[in-house]
């Protein structure tokens, strides 16, 4: 008998077909003697739907209220999903973040799990009950509810794991597996039998969402292979774990991300301690920069070009805007027609020209690139937004093809 976690993300509970869909999946685990233990995400684009109702009333709501908001839509899919197995005869108990101990850092819409508290789903277990957790949610210490950030359902699987030292994770979703690239922007893509977690954690950095990030993260640290699959063909999925035998390629995948900003700051004075006082000012407000290029100093002036994610831009503006006096800069100018296209492959250190045939591709596409950052297994390049899946697909088949 072993201990399986399985998830099952917003399309794969749409609606009522979906769910006994997933609860004959659910069962039939049960079936083969094992515990499991169940998170389910908001059915389809219910928590968009309900960020647009918030907008509707007040587009500026506190974090606090979004939380106990968006919190919703996970407890109606748990509900739903246990009246389903009940109705099949199964013992269910459906539970929320904080009936299961999800203890959770106070950063409302971005909490990072602190620890699990897990007798009451061991108490359930005991009982031979099934137990469906809301994903997403968990408690802080005020006993306010918290949410981990948009796609954290895969994080409140992978925690679930660890706490209760289960024998699987299971991340079904409505695609087969984790592939080469979205498969729904590029028809090529091909699906990867594994992939290592350094390799997974870059990919959903740097935009794949069929994983978060921090899922992937935690995984790592704690050990945990995860089998990402689909819960509507029954094909064997993609393996996340720590080593993968080499294949021939030395890119294991390509991403985009178009939900960023670009933030240039033009006639800096050109004097040390100016990027230390301008990223300090974005630290405080915990702004995560991205990518950022310097120029060279000229008539005592610099210009410094950075990216932030596109929800921080506002305040990102903010900011700079309250600090012009002190930091002296001439003009700022922040733009969100532009996305950043990644490869990535732990193959990428011992072979040169992997960069060089990327800007191949985007070349021979008259593709501009704005800004290039690497590292050991990734290279990123900021393009046109309205290039972006363009250049995926001729990257892609560049190096698939
Ligand atoms: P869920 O609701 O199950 O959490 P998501 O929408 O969060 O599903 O993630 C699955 C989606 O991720 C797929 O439908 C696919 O369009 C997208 N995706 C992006 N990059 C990749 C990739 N490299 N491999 C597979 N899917 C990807
Ligand atoms: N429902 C949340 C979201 O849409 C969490 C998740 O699906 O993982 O982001
Ligand atoms: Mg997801």
């Amino acid at each position: 008998m072993a201990l399986i976690v399985q998830k099952f993300g917003g399309s794969s509970v749409a609606d009522a077909a979906k769910i006994r869909n997933v609860a004959n999946i659910i069962t039939r685990t049960y079936d083969a003697g094992n515990d499991v233990v169940v998170v389910l995400s908001a059915q389809g684009d219910t928590t968009d739907d309900l960020i647009e109702k918030a907008n509707e009333i007040n587009p500026n709501g506190s974090k606090r209220e979004m939380d106990v908001l968006l919190s919703t839509g996970e407890q109606i899919s748990i509900a739903l999903a246990a009246m389903c197995i009940e109705k099949m005869g199964y013992p269910v108990i459906s539970l929320t973040g904080w009936q299961v101990g999800m203890e959770t850092s106070s950063d409302y819409s971005r909490a990072r799990i602190r620890k699990v508290e897990g007798s009451r789903i061991r108490k359930e277990l005991d009982k031979h009950r099934i137990v469906l957790v809301a994903g997403f949610q968990g408690i802080n210490r005020y006993g306010d509810i918290t949410t981990l950030g948009r796609g954290g359902s895969d994080t409140t699987a992978v925690a679930l794991a660890v706490a209760l030292k289960a024998d699987l994770c299971q991340i079904y979703t409505d695609v087969d597996g984790v592939y080469t690239a979205d498969p729904r922007l590029v028809p090529t893509a091909k699906k990867l039998d594994a992939i290592t977690y350094d390799e997974m954690l870059e990919l959903a950095s740097l935009g794949a969402q069929v994983l978060h990030n921090r899922s992937v993260e935690l995984a790592k640290r704690y050990q945990i292979e995860l089998e990402v699959l689909s819960s509507f063909t029954g094909n064997p999925g993609t393996i996340v774990k720590e080593v993968v035998k080499m294949e021939k390629t030395f890119i294991s995948g390509v991403a985009q991300d178009k939900k960023i900003a670009r933030v240039v700051l033009v006639g800096l004075e050109d004097v040390p301690g100016m990027a230390y006082r301008v990223f300090s000012l974005l630290a405080k407000a915990k702004i995560n920069v991205d990518v950022i290029l310097q120029s060279i100093g000229r008539n005592n002036t610099k210009d410094i070009t950075f990216t932030i994610p596109e929800g921080s831009k506002d305040l990102c503006q903010q900011i700079l805007e309250e600090n012009q006096e002190t930091l002296r800069y001439h003009s700022m100018n922040v733009s969100t027609d532009v996305a950043k296209v990644s490869i990535v492959g732990a193959g990428m250190a011992e072979n040169t020209g992997i960069a060089a045939a990327m800007f191949e591709a985007l070349y021979n596409n008259q593709i501009n690139i704005h800004m290039i950052s690497t590292s050991e297994i990734k290279v990123s390049v900021l393009i046109d937004k309205a290039d972006s899946e363009k250049a995926m697909r001729a990257i892609h088949d560049k190096f698939f093809d």
